[in-house]
């Protein structure tokens, strides 16, 4: 299910870095969002609507649970 969104409120992407351990699974499901560094993953914070599917994949399928949204 996919998180609630208002006209009052955004949200924002995030990798936490202290938590991912490059498992690389989040770049497979979002390649357009996600970016493998050297060791952990960055991704763009302001997410299309048309990309949400895959970011909430990645977010279930990421084993650190690294991935979530920080709403304003
Ligand atoms: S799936 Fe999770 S642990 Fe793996 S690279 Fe992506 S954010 Fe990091």
């Amino acid at each position: 299910m996919q998180p609630k969104t208002t006209k009052h409120t955004t949200r924002q992407l995030r990798v936490d870095p202290h938590l991912c351990e490059a498992h690389a699974l989040c770049t497979e499901l979002a390649p357009d969002i996600f970016d493998l560094g050297d060791d952990i993953a960055t991704c763009e914070p302001d997410v299309d609507q048309t990309h949400w599917d895959s970011v909430e994949a990645a977010i279930s399928a990421c084993p650190r649970q690294a991935i979530g949204w920080v709403s304003d």
